[in-house]
């Protein structure tokens, strides 16, 4: 594996045609990121800290007995902030997903990729968590790579030991975590407390799950970003001069030059030193990057806007005194025109289309049934005469209780007129979270059915006595 390479200030424009991590000929360039500090790295860190804390406490919540979150697919069951949706709802999911994805394209249009560097859990995990114990187990970057490419001594054997039981741990804790977002937490624990041998599917997805996480944060990192992620290639369809994300402000830095004793002297005197820009060329900025790239060649595919350039190079602009920002949020055009950052058409466009699905998904959760109640006729059957002028059909009642509280049941048929309901099995109540089924026998005299063979029958449906809505189905008869 090889060490990655600074790039030469005269082959600056290398980026164009290789990844930073990547080598020509296919080979992986191990990134040694420095580790970061500053404003940002502050911010990001309790922001991380926070979403962490909601990452793993969250299936350990319950509201009204049901787990905060939860994506149980196996089982078709979905809690969303503790709001319990059905498989009915399932088009609500749909436009929620959707609405998300608008959410994606919006900040991306106006913010960069700001969700990677502030909010991905890749990231998070990554930066704040798997590469901090290696800072802490195996040193600085300096001493890492000593480290890699050293003999197997005592201290390798036990530094790199360590480190691997440390990762793959945390990797089995965030395996856990994420499988109980869907399986529940409950049954999680029921795996792990039960024989093994009672759960051998459960624990073999957990020891799958857990050696996936150890691979990405021990060895394929910020390859998951570069390669793999999705968002991070269409992020190009998306940006443009107007979006905001980490800019370097060429206009300022250019042209870089390594800050001399001369320029020190000059500076001390109060003299305006000429023909050089702020950047002082020290790639403090490129060594801090945990892709590996140089911000300092514009916007790039492997940039994750994790902010580390932007707090290292304030450090350095703060040690020669010269303004902080010279990488900062900014938007293309605001460096080359000067102007003061602005919303494109585009960005507007999808704002307005990204409030219409937000309203249009508030409105329809809002309204959406609470009480489900699907008649359909018994399978396999049709009529059966009762009397020689009145027929019968069975029907099946699907009933679905979306309210927390159980609820009474009455059914009245609406229309045609003369008809007669029994039930045949418990349709007059149902408890809070229920999905039930049951019978009802339903009886019309000839004179109030079609002559077709086939009449629409209209049943109100009652909840703890108040309408709340009409059901229809079809009655079957003979042809007359
Ligand atoms: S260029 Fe800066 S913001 Fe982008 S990934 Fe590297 S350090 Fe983070
Ligand atoms: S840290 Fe700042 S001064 Fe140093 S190379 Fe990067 S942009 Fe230039």
């Amino acid at each position: 594996m090889a060490i990655i390479e600074l790039p030469d200030i005269e082959d600056h424009e290398s980026f164009r045609n290789e990844l930073a991590s990547i080598s020509r000929d296919g080979r992986r360039k191990w990134v040694y990121a420095r580790k970061s500090s500053g404003k940002l790295t502050k911010y990001r860190t309790y922001v991380s800290n926070v979403l962490l804390l909601f990452l793993f406490l969250a299936p350990y919540i319950k509201i009204n007995g049901h787990q905060f979150m939860l994506f149980n697919i196996i089982e078709r069951k979905f809690v969303i902030f503790g709001i319990p949706f059905w498989t009915q709802d399932f088009y609500l999911a749909l436009l929620f997903m959707l609405f998300l994805l608008v959410t994606l394209v919006v900040f991306t249009s106006i913010f960069g990729r700001i969700w990677c560097g502030w909010l991905c859990p890749q990231t998070i995990f990554l930066e704040m968590i798997f590469r901090k114990i290696e800072f802490a187990i195996e040193g600085n970057p300096k001493q890492q790579i000593a480290l890699d490419n050293g003999t197997w001594t005592k201290e390798k054997i036990v530094k790199k030991t360590l480190k691997h039981t440390v990762f793959f741990a945390i990797s089995f804790i965030i395996a856990n975590t994420f499988l109980s977002y869907i399986i529940g937490s409950d049954q999680l624990w029921q795996i792990i407390l039960d024989p093994p041998q009672k759960h051998i599917v459960g624990l073999v997805s957990i020891t799958l799950f857990s050696m996936v996480f150890y691979a990405v944060f021990a060895r394929f990192r910020e390859q998951a970003c570069v390669i793999v992620c999705p968002y991070g290639r269409y992020q190009s369809a998306l940006v443009d001069a107007d979006t905001i994300a980490v800019t370097y402000d060429f206009k300022r830095g250019e042209p870089r030059r390594k800050f001399t004793k001369e320029d020190k002297e000059a500076q001390t005197r109060g003299e305006n030193i000429s023909g050089r820009g702020d950047c002082i060329d020290c790639h403090q900025c490129v060594t801090v990057c945990p892709t590996g790239i140089d911000i300092r060649n514009g916007i790039q595919l492997e940039c994750v806007n994790c902010t580390a350039c932007i707090d290292a190079c304030d450090e350095v602009m703060t040690k020669v005194k010269k303004p902080t920002g010279l990488i900062r949020y900014a938007s293309h055009s605001s460096i080359t025109d000067g102007k003061k950052v602005h919303l494109s058409t585009r960005s507007k466009a999808y704002g307005i289309v990204w409030f219409v699905l937000a309203a249009v998904l508030v409105t329809l959760f809002i309204n959406r049934e609470m009480l489900h109640v699907l008649v359909l006729r018994q399978k396999g059957t049709t009529f059966n005469a009762v009397t020689h002028n009145s027929y019968a059909n069975f029907f099946q009642i699907q009933l679905i209780n979306k309210y927390n509280e159980s609820k009474k049941l009455n059914f009245e048929i609406v229309s045609p007129k003369n008809g007669t309901l029994k039930p045949l099995s418990d349709i007059k109540s149902i408890n809070g979270q229920q999905e039930k089924e049951g019978r009802m026998m339903v009886i019309f005299p000839q004179s109030s059915l079609s002559t077709t063979g086939s009449t629409e029958v209209v049943f109100a449906v009652y909840e703890n006595g108040k309408f709340a809505h009409n059901v229809k189905t079809t009655f079957i008869s003979p042809h007359k």
